[in-house]
């Protein structure tokens, strides 16, 4: 089933529509009624957060910049991995925005 393309109705009738939620602190894809503003969260990113937070729990996500050579290694950590789908020698680009380092697969 594509949930991307559903086209979902609230229990008051309104309509849902595609919006990035905040959960858990995490950013995961939902919708949120037009009318109630009654929200949904993506059942693949609720899955995501909630491994996600489970890591962080066990402080599982912290890692250290380690020297490697000339640059610096970061570890991704399991939870990362398996939510993100990331494979053994895949390429990442880094990202900066702000505060905030980025990493896209
Ligand atoms: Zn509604």
């Amino acid at each position: 089933m594509d949930l991307e393309k559903l086209q979902l109705k609230c229990e008051c009738k309104g309509m849902m529509k595609k919006t990035q939620l905040k959960w858990k602190g995490i950013e995961v894809r939902g919708w949120v009624c037009s009318k109630c503003k009654e929200e949904l969260i993506h059942p693949e990113d609720a899955q995501k957060a909630l491994n996600i937070e489970k890591a962080r729990k066990k402080n599982a996500l912290k890692v250290k910049l380690r020297k490697v050579g000339k640059s610096n290694v970061v570890t991704v950590p399991i939870a990362i991995m398996e939510s993100e789908n990331l494979k053994d020698g895949q390429q990442l680009e880094w990202s900066v925005e702000g505060k905030k380092l980025i990493l896209l697969p």
